[in-house]
């Protein structure tokens, strides 16, 4: 494709995130964070010059290189991958804009200290499994408005800022379905929270209509 065609097909991916947003409510805003996990310096830079601000990746490692690489663009960070506690100093010192995945108390605990010692605080979401799915990370919906008012009580340095989920592992939309309404569920429960993160690729338009505000979406930005 070349950046005219590249274009159209992303004020299509607009479209599709428009129409979405309107059928929950007229005024409900989406923002888009490209996730940029099987993309090149190069390509983040050719969806950049078509508007593209906020960029995001699952591995610390790939967020320093292309953080690095890219350093002279306004872009703006994300962080959405399982965050190992000897990475923490790494992702700190990128500073992310937003880390979509704190999946523990453990693990808030460990970032609290980091955070502490470097005097300086970090966005982040409480990621919920709420497909109770083995192979994912986060924490049950059963625990999650305690565990959240838990973090924000006891780790003035992390800013909670509300809740990021993975959608269920099917193809059986309802049982998709099921999984953002839950997750939806508990961001209302949240005082103060403002970003519900779900939705990709697959599912980005269900996640919108379920109250998604802001969608980590990798494959279809790349055109992969
Ligand atoms: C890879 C990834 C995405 C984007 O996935 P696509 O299906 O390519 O849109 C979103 N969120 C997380 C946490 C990811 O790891």
């Amino acid at each position: 494709m070349n950046k005219e065609e590249y274009k159209l097909y992303i004020d299509n991916v607009i479209r599709r995130v428009e129409f979405a947003r309107v059928r929950f409510d007229e005024k409900h805003i989406v923002k888009i964070v490209a996730i940029s996990k099987y993309s090149t310096s190069d390509e983040i830079k050719e969806l950049y010059e078509i508007g593209q601000r906020a960029f995001g990746e699952n591995k610390v490692q790939d967020l320093k290189t292309k953080s690095d690489e890219l350093d002279e663009l306004p872009l703006e960070w994300h962080f959405v991958g399982n965050l190992q506690k000897n990475k923490i100093n790494n992702l700190l010192d990128i500073n992310p804009t937003l880390f979509h995945s704190l999946d523990s108390l453990e693990l808030a605990y460990e970032l609290q200290k980091k955070l502490l010692s470097r005097d300086m605080t970090l966005n982040a979401l409480l990621q919920i499994n709420s497909a109770k799915e083995e192979s994912k990370h986060g924490v049950m919906p059963e625990v999650a408005v305690q565990i959240y008012n838990q973090i924000k009580k006891e780790c003035p340095n992390i800013t909670l800022r509300g809740v990021m989920s993975i959608g269920a592992h099917t193809d059986d939309k309802k049982v998709i379905k099921k999984s953002f309404d839950i997750t939806y569920g508990i961001y209302k429960e949240l005082d103060g929270a403002d970003i519900c993160s779900m939705g990709m690729s697959g599912d980005f338009e269900l996640a919108i209509e379920c109250g998604s505000n802001m969608i980590r979406l990798g494959s279809i930005m790349f055109n992969k």
